[in-house]
């Protein structure tokens, strides 16, 4: 499996996207499931759709691999409009979370299944069988079955049968959901890992956050069948656009309010310096960035009473009733952490509070 290289690309494939949804949208009778998609994804990137269940996550990729017809609007891979075509011949593989390995065949004939019915057999179909072997660790297992192996090692097969036929676009459904969480984080790490060496566009499902914010270049965040957010991780955990995003992507305080007309914001919290449009009346601010000290650039927010906290190994978690009876939710330090009952002064900077657009 060669990583593709600038010059092994076509002038026109390389300047378009690797995928394209174009006003896609996929109706179940009288139920939308997706709503006029419109999405990008650059070539070579990790792009996690992320969303809780019954977002369209998974119709969205189904639509991409063939295996749903969208009620209106274009599919295009490469280029190339795909919207009629079924899946074999799509320039698309897809990884399964259940694995789906032939459980009578050897691990190089699972592996090997996709060259040969695309008859491509003897010498080179075994090299490839073993270089893909080889890019996912388990050159050893070749002549093994999957009942022999473990989950973690079943799915790192499944994955090295999806990428031997050197697919456009890779599609992973959930991928790493039978997997313990020790497994499924060494795992995060590995397919990011193989992806950068192989090189090929990844479009990932998952509904884990910190799975979307460990592998992905780009997360777009769906929910309600439409793309709530998207943008490079950071962006989306530090800056999210919307109020879903900013309470589905990880702990988030949401702080009602309304601009004061001179360049401040009003909030239960305080009133601090931030200019935003008339029509904002919530703003977001991270659990880490409510401060129990000041510091540089931070003003007072007011203070509350600790009512609950749990240990988290790195922080832990409290959640604080204000003076102005909101609840706020905190990250206080692994050691030396106030305890419940304690009366807490709060800091933040301004800088940290981000607008949300509905
Ligand atoms: P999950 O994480 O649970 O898989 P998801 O974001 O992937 O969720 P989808 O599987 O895309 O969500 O489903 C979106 C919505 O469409 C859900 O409400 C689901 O019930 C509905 N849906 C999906 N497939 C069908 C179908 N074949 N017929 C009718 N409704 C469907």
């Amino acid at each position: 499996m060669s990583a593709k290289t600038a010059g092994s690309v076509p002038a026109s494939a390389a300047s378009s996207p690797a995928v394209e949804f174009r006003g896609v949208t996929m109706r179940f009778g009288a139920f939308t499931a997706v709503e006029a998609v419109d999405l990008a994804v650059r070539a070579g990137d990790y792009l996690v759709l992320l969303g809780p269940s019954g977002g369209g996550k998974t119709t969205l990729l189904n639509i991409l691999g063939g295996f749903l017809t969208p009620s209106a609007g274009r599919v295009l891979i490469e280029g190339r409009d795909v919207t009629a075509l079924p899946p074999a011949r799509r320039p698309t593989t897809t990884v399964f979370q259940d694995y789906a390995l032939f459980p009578h065949m050897t691990i190089e004939a699972n592996v090997g299944f996709g060259l040969r019915m695309r008859r491509i057999g003897g010498a080179e179909r075994a090299a490839r069988v073993a270089r893909a072997l080889e890019l996912v660790g388990l050159a050893e297992t070749a002549r093994r079955r999957p009942h022999e192996l473990s989950g973690g090692q079943r799915q790192r097969i499944a994955l090295a049968r999806a990428l031997v036929v050197e697919p456009s676009v890779l599609l992973l459904d959930e991928p790493l959901g039978a997997l313990d969480l020790k497994l499924r984080r060494q795992m995060q790490e590995e397919l990011k890992a193989i992806q950068r060496r192989v090189g090929t566009t990844f479009v990932h499902v998952t509904h884990d956050q910190e799975e979307a914010m460990a592998i992905a270049d780009e997360i777009v965040v769906m929910n309600g069948g439409r793309i709530e957010d998207r943008g490079a991780p950071e962006r989306v955990y530090l800056r999210p656009r919307t109020r879903f995003t900013a309470t589905f992507m990880g702990d988030n305080n949401v702080l009602e309010g309304r601009p004061a007309g001179d360049g401040s914001f009003e909030t239960p919290i305080g009133r601090f310096p931030l200019e935003v449009a008339e029509a904002v009346a919530a703003l977001s601010l991270r659990p880490e960035h409510l401060h129990l000290e000041t510091g540089p650039g931070r003003l007072p927010a007011g203070t509350a009473l600790l009512e609950e906290s749990s240990f988290f190994g790195t922080h832990h978690q409290g959640v604080a009733r204000h003076e102005s009876g909101n609840s706020l939710r905190l990250r206080l330090p692994q050691q030396d952490a106030p305890a419940p009952g304690e009366r807490l002064s709060l800091f933040l900077d301004p800088a940290d509070l981000v607008p949300l657009a509905e």
